[in-house]
């Protein structure tokens, strides 16, 4: 990608980057395992990793960046943290799966039920994929009904019935709903508008005795960051209880980022299902699910409602999620990661002020939203289509020289962590000064090209 700043004295080369995603293309489909890291979504080729520690990762051609990806989620203490490498070479030693029960797995089940308000009893399952979906089939066999209620642009990972109107990787692939999906199961699942408890009320006057449950992100992820406004989640704990439908809040992004009792804590709003992942796992593959123990009790082999998991409750993942969970115990975690955020938000605005640049902002915590749009707030998955996605993807490439590497999608989160102190929010404005003048500067020039190229030739 061509961009000239004068302050930057050498030129960035990738080229080690490029050449091992040409090998791994071969390999694998897209040369990814999980689309987002391709790249496609900015229009170039993906940074190999080679090692990150705190708040910045290296690629495999040396370059150093500021690192605002943290694994789109679970890093809240930045990459190689000494507690989790402490805690993970002590639990590795000691066999890394038995399909046996260990003390590890009660160890974060018991702070897990301490921390988060709604969860009694919990189970540990492998992926926030598998959370959700052991969570609806618990909801559905409890409530003995099928439908769900879900939100355009809420992703609740990639299973099938979930895969509709799904955000982030699903939205910018342009694949609303995936081929390979039955009609049938995708039929089971309603979409309403986030924040508009009118959209979901006419879900339930239509199907109201077929609706087994809700399925929500208390704060949208997965469509950049769009919190609940306010009556919202508060309209549709009380829609479920009128109905006799359950409330289920996939937390797997906000659970212990946004509070440590997760955004139920927050925003005092209780679910009857929570679903976790992410910071749980500390970095390790690991996800859960939990609720009132009357609940969880329905799952085999106490219930009749199966699920398993061969390493489910693995010991590394445990150790690592156990470790994280115990340095968030301190509560000035999360004021310093606020402060962290705030002082981002504010430079960043006025870095877009002076650029002459629209920015939007908007983040609950550290879990943060930067949006190209005049709009005052972007509050459902249409308001955050109707961005200025060309204009975030030339702020990416601009960033990326500067050495700051964003998430490369418009809407996914930026994830900040407690190695982001205040001397790399500082770095990370500097960047984005001259980046957005840049962004400022291309702005007038793409709209030329625009003109003198035939209409549909622009990408997207
Ligand atoms: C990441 C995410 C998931 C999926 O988790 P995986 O571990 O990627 O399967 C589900 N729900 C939300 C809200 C997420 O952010």
């Amino acid at each position: 990608m061509e961009t000239q700043n004068p302050k930057t004295t050498t030129t960035t080369t990738r080229a080690k980057s490029e050449e091992q995603f040409r090998q791994a293309v071969k390999l694998m489909p897209g040369g990814v395992n999980s689309p987002v890291r391709a790249f496609r979504s900015v229009q170039g080729t993906p940074v190999f990793i080679r090692e990150g520690k705190g708040a910045v990762v290296t690629d495999v051609d040396g370059n150093t960046y500021i690192d605002l990806v943290g694994s789109y989620g679970p890093l809240i203490l930045g990459h190689a943290p000494e507690t989790v490498l402490v805690a993970l070479t002590k639990a590795a030693g000691r066999g890394t799966s038995f399909g046996m029960p260990t003390e590890l797995e009660s160890k974060l089940a018991r702070m897990v039920i301490d921390a988060v308000p709604s969860i009694g009893r919990v189970r540990m399952v492998n992926s926030g994929t598998e959370a959700v979906m052991s969570a609806i089939r618990l909801a559905r066999a409890a409530t003995g009904r099928d439908l769900v209620i879900k939100f355009a642009g809420g992703y609740h990972g990639h299973s099938d019935g979930l895969l509709v109107e799904a955000g982030s990787g699903a939205a910018t692939l342009g694949v609303p709903s995936s081929p390979g999906v039955p009609a049938p199961l995708a039929g089971l699942t309603l979409t309403a508008t986030y924040n508009e408890l009118d959209t979901v009320r006419r879900c339930f006057e239509q199907h109201h005795e077929r609706i087994a449950c809700i399925c929500v992100e208390p704060i949208a992820g997965n469509m950049n960051c769009v919190p609940p406004v306010k009556g919202f989640l508060e309209g549709l704990r009380e829609l479920c209880d009128q109905h006799g439908a359950l409330l289920i809040f996939d937390e797997v992004m906000t659970g212990f980022r946004v509070h440590r009792g997760g955004a139920q804590a927050l925003y005092d709003v209780m679910p009857d299902l929570t679903c976790l992942g992410k910071i749980l796992g500390g970095g390790l593959p690991c996800a859960a699910y939990g609720g009132s123990g009357n609940l969880m009790d329905n799952l085999a082999p106490e219930g009749p409602v199966y699920q398993a998991g061969t390493l489910s409750g693995n010991p590394l993942a445990m150790a690592a999620g156990t470790a994280v969970l115990t340095e968030l115990e301190q509560p000035e975690i999360y004021e310093k990661l606020d402060t962290a955020a705030s002082q981002l938000a504010n430079g960043l605005r006025s870095a877009a002020r002076r650029a002459g640049v629209d920015l939007l902002i908007q983040h609950v915590g550290s879990m943060f939203g930067v949006f190209f749009t005049r709009q005052k707030a972007v509050t459902n998955f249409d308001e955050a289509r109707a961005c200025d996605i060309e204009a975030f993807n030339r702020f990416f490439w601009a960033m990326l020289e500067r050495g700051v590497l964003m998430p490369p999608s418009a809407f996914e989160c930026w994830f900040l962590s407690t190695a982001h102190d205040s001397e790399v929010i500082e770095r990370i404005i500097d960047a984005a000064r001259d980046s957005l003048v840049q962004v400022a500067a291309s702005d007038g020039a793409s709209a030329d090209d625009q003109a003198a190229q035939p209409a549909g030739s622009s990408a997207n």
